[in-house]
């Protein structure tokens, strides 16, 4: 039994593996060692947080089960890198109170502006665009839903316009009731991005050690020791836990649970590819989501089930396939939709679409990053500054706003 639930996070042939990126190999580690910070897990959250830390003159030691870096749910992401949560601000607000609904579409839209800088700062490429996006009415809200929606996201200072049928067929060639269209968001290549923030870290100081299974924990105010799978003793300070949805068994259940997801990539064809490259997604359950890619490739995912057997995952890729091609083709019939490339993966939900990051209740200076829902990646580097924050004892504005209760 170990520390985290192995799984077969994905399967299937990402998109990303057209672009070859250098695998990141850590040595072994040979023998027992006391460190101040240790990272479980080398997916993008890990590689945030280490470059993060890197970059406060500490020297996190990263440690991962599998045989490389980024070989966990990182690989299979397609990196819609939006402020806009899966949520609508409105219905947060409904949820959960207008003041921290606002906090935290806030403190989302901020974290997509920290990842672009500091990719920008750092020189990593990672096929990193700033996109708008579009988010077509649905059954989740409808016309008149959208046009509430885009009053509350700018009397917070977010930058989304409404876009009726009319402006809608005529700007993008599609043809539903409404949409917004917000401005801030991104795209990236995930492995690619993962890799230049991890490569940052270890030129910084940062250790990369895999694979080492992390399979106990011993915990207390003097610090933590973790155990390997080879019998090594890892004693450390601050610990945090970047496993993604292998989540730590000392992490309290929470109402989070794991999904299956699809996604489909299609040939090149940068002719047919909609303005401004924009992000499109749909206020419809179940979801839809498109994008493309630098060389023109269409993106196509969603189709989520709720269940996390992977077998069953796996089997009904085909049948996910052919759903997302035809749901592709009806959005935009001069795309070529057919699919080149297809793959799944397991998916982490939470209820509000909102994270978890913080300390883990019982367990001093142990912390989970959690960033289930559809807004991953902008979870992992807002964990990285709140994390962060906390280990340099710095007050942070948004502390407390994701923690556990
Ligand atoms: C198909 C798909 C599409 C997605 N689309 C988007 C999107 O458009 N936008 C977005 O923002 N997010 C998206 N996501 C979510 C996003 O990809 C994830 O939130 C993100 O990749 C998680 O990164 P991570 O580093 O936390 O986890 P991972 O990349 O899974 O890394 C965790 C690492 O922890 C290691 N580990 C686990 N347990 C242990 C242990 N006991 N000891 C040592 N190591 C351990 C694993 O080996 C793994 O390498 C998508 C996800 C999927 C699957």
């Amino acid at each position: 039994m170990g520390l985290t639930r192995k799984r077969d996070l994905r399967d299937g042939n990402a998109v990303w593996a057209n672009y070859a990126v250098p695998s990141i190999r850590g040595a072994r580690l040979r023998r027992s060692l006391t460190t101040e910070v240790v990272i479980v897990g080398a997916g993008i959250s890990g590689a945030l947080l280490a470059q993060a830390l890197a970059d406060a003159g500490k020297r996190p030691l990263i440690v991962d089960r599998r045989r490389a870096a980024l070989l966990g749910s990182t690989a299979a992401s397609t990196a819609l890198l939006q402020f806009e949560l899966d949520t609508p601000l409105t219905k947060l607000a409904s949820s959960i109170g207008r003041r921290k609904a606002e906090k935290m579409w806030l403190a989302s839209r901020n974290a997509v502006n920290e990842l672009r800088t500091r990719t920008h700062r750092l020189g990593i490429e990672a096929h990193f665009k700033s996109r708008p996006s579009l988010y077509l009415a649905g059954n989740v809200l409808d016309a008149h839903g959208l046009k509430r929606e885009v009053a509350q996201r700018q009397r917070i200072g977010l930058s989304s316009e409404y876009l009726d049928r009319k402006m809608l067929g005529r700007h993008f060639g599609i043809d539903r009731a409404a949409a917004l269209l917000s401005h801030g968001n991104a795209e990236a290549n995930p492995v690619e991005l993962a890799a230049g923030f991890l490569r940052s870290a270890i030129s910084a100081g940062a250790r990369f050690h895999a694979p080492h299974d992390i399979i106990d924990i011993d915990c207390s105010r003097r610090g933590t020791t973790l155990l390997t799978n080879d019998g090594i003793n890892i004693r450390a300070r601050h610990v945090i836990f970047c496993t993604g949805y292998e989540l730590a068994k000392i992490v309290p259940a929470t109402n989070n649970k794991i999904l299956s997801t699809w996604a489909i990539a299609t040939r090149p064809q940068p002719q047919n590819i909609w303005p401004q490259k924009a992000l499109i997604w749909e206020a419809s359950e179940p979801y839809l989501y498109v994008r493309s890619t630098v060389d023109g490739r269409v993106i196509c995912g969603g189709e989520d089930e709720d269940f996390a057997d992977t077998k069953k995952r796996d089997a009904l890729s085909p049948k996910k396939s052919k759903r997302l091609e035809t749901k592709l083709h009806r959005l935009f019939p001069q795309v070529d939709s057919r699919a080149v490339t297809s793959w799944t993966g397991s998916f982490g939900a939470s209820p509000n679409g909102t994270p978890t990051i913080g300390q883990i209740p019982g367990f001093p200076k142990c912390y989970a990053v959690m960033g289930y829902g559809g807004n991953g990646i902008t979870f992992s580097m807002l964990a990285a500054t709140l994390v962060t924050a906390e280990i340099l004892g710095k007050k942070s504005p948004d502390a407390g706003l994701f923690t556990f209760k």
